[in-house]
């Protein structure tokens, strides 16, 4: 069985070669301010070697029969597309926000599909090479981040219009060997705690831009490339232990100072080969597909948390009868089911592409991750109304516990009378960590623009929705056209997406 346990996880962090950098240190991956997001990652081991978890969080390899993590798992069927949304919503119920381990395995299947596509279209040997890569991933149940995201420097030019060349990650130099690149990826999230880092590019690129179609995968502490963390804590608690006071993240600038990467890891070259240039926009695309539809399965998730602290504080504020209280908690409940109706809508229209890989159905999943993106500032703004202030003026955890202050602090914290201020308490103390903590104002950014911010969901759809099937319909109730023709649900199916790259790349 490949199903590792945290201990092996975290056995293999305490190996890793130091290149995490905090507030000017540098840090071993066992630093204390790295421990609440790395508590993040000890669920998902922790419920795939649970038996109430493993029908969700373990499935088996494709490749080898052996059971896997779903974590390091490439989509053979709908059934797996659905599991991965459910796992991904228990998860981030158990932590209270981002379970973060999405985004390696959603680069794996973006790549499991795209690397394959390019082996048939131009004979390369990329799908072996990343078969290789991926067996050796399950076999470890290894643990990745996606860098994805570049500098970017001025947004409205192109990699190779930049001033600066190095804004977005390219290869600066080819060896028999392999390449090496240099560029930085921002906003990694795992990235600090990470086995694995795989880089794939962030847009589509012109033929000016070969040098940067690029994408690889690197053991995290290569070297040559400098982890710049920024970790979200909370307050730390002495008296009141609860689970969601031991959970958090980190994000980083990911940086690649002249790293070497050996070609059984490169799995596109545009630099060496031009004819792999356009794949690079493919597989920015289809990772952020993957992503968006993790999105529907998390985003559900954290809306649940916000909608159950909504509810228990309008109980113990008493005022949980309250029409606009109920109207309130409703719009929380209906954007979660909304949102999670999309993924799973996108899943049960899933197809499979050649390489076997299923594929969700697009505009359903940019549809559903955009309206969690534009919805997030309006729920954590319901919690605060239904809270109240206190959430972001709680005295101190210690007052709670000081001689000269407890009693009047336990007397004055409590609303309902039936209810121990101790747990009144726990419930303000809970609301002030996912909304007004530092955590919560980075999952609130993460809720807009992670996984893409809701305006390049709009472009992606909107690119791609037939609008004049729309038309035909004002036409015919206008009276400008006689006959209005059957109507086609106007989507863009992954069989279709696909057949249109493989025309533009024979273009090519
Ligand atoms: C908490 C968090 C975690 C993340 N984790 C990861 C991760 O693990 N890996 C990863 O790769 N990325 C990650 N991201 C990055 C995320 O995908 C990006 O933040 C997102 O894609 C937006 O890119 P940006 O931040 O560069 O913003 P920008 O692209 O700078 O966008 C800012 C504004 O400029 C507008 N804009 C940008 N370009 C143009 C243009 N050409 N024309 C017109 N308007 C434009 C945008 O629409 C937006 O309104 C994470 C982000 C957050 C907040």
């Amino acid at each position: 069985m490949a199903v590792k346990t945290f201990e092996d996880y975290f056995n293999r962090l305490k190996k890793m070669k130091s290149n995490v950098y905090i507030n000017g240190e540098k840090v071993s991956r066992t630093d204390e301010r790295l421990r609440p997001g790395i508590n993040v990652i000890k669920e998902t081991y922790d419920c795939a070697n649970n038996p109430e978890f493993e029908d969700i969080c373990v499935t088996t390899s494709h490749l080898t029969g052996e059971k896997i993590s779903r974590f390091c798992h490439i989509h053979q069927s709908v059934e797996d597309l659905l599991k991965k949304q459910l796992m991904t919503r228990l998860l981030c119920h158990r932590v209270g926000g981002c379970i973060q381990r999405c985004m390696g395995i959603d680069a794996m299947n973006a790549l499991s599909v795209v690397t394959y596509e390019m082996d048939q279209m131009l004979g390369t040997d990329h799908y072996e090479r990343f078969k290789n890569y991926l067996k050796y991933f399950q076999e470890n149940d290894l643990c990745a981040n996606c860098a994805q995201t570049d500098a970017k420097g001025d947004r409205l030019r192109r990699p190779h219009e930049q001033k600066d060349r190095d804004m977005y990650l390219r290869i600066v130099e080819t060896r028999e060997d392999g390449i090496v690149v240099r560029g930085a990826k921002l906003h990694n999230t795992i990235a600090p705690y990470a086995d694995e880092i795989i880089v794939i590019p962030t847009r589509f690129m012109t033929d000016k831009d070969s040098e940067y179609a690029v994408a690889f995968a690197i053991p995290a502490d290569t070297e040559g490339v400098k982890i710049v963390a920024r970790y979200a804590y909370q307050h730390k608690r002495k008296h009141l232990k609860a689970p969601i006071a031991k959970f958090g993240d980190a994000e980083s600038f990911t940086i690649f100072d002249d790293v070497f990467v050996p070609n059984e890891r490169v799995f596109l070259n545009g630099k060496s080969d031009p004819r792999q240039t356009p794949f690079a926009g493919y597989l920015a695309l289809l990772f952020a597909h993957f992503h968006r539809h993790s999105y529907t399965g998390c985003k559900p998730a954290i809306s649940e948390v916000l909608a159950s602290a909504t509810a228990l504080v309008a109980e113990y504020n008493g005022i949980e009868k309250e029409s606009h209280v109920k109207e309130k908690l409703s719009h929380l409940i209906g954007t979660a089911e909304l949102v999670f109706a999309a993924g799973q809508a996108s899943a049960y229209r899933g197809e499979k592409s050649e390489s076997g890989t299923y594929i969700p159905d697009e505009i359903l999943t940019n549809v559903g991750r955009r309206l969690a993106g534009e919805e997030i500032y309006n729920e954590y703004k319901i919690l605060a109304d239904i809270a109240g202030g206190l959430a972001a003026t709680l005295p101190m955890e210690g007052d709670f516990y000081a001689q000269e202050t407890k009693e009047l602090l336990n007397k004055y914290m409590v609303r309902n009378p039936n209810i121990s201020a101790e747990d009144q308490h726990r419930c303000f103390r809970f609301i002030e960590n996912i909304l007004v903590s530092e955590l919560a104002g980075v999952m609130q950014v993460a809720g807009l623009h992670g996984g893409g911010s809701p305006q390049m969901e709009t472009i992606t759809m909107m690119s791609r929705y037939d609008v004049n099937s729309l038309k035909n319909i004002a036409k015919y109730l206008a009276g400008i056209e006689d006959k209005l023709p059957r109507y086609e649900r106007p989507t863009v199916t992954p069989k279709k997406m696909l057949e249109k790259f493989r025309m533009l790349f024979k273009g090519k």
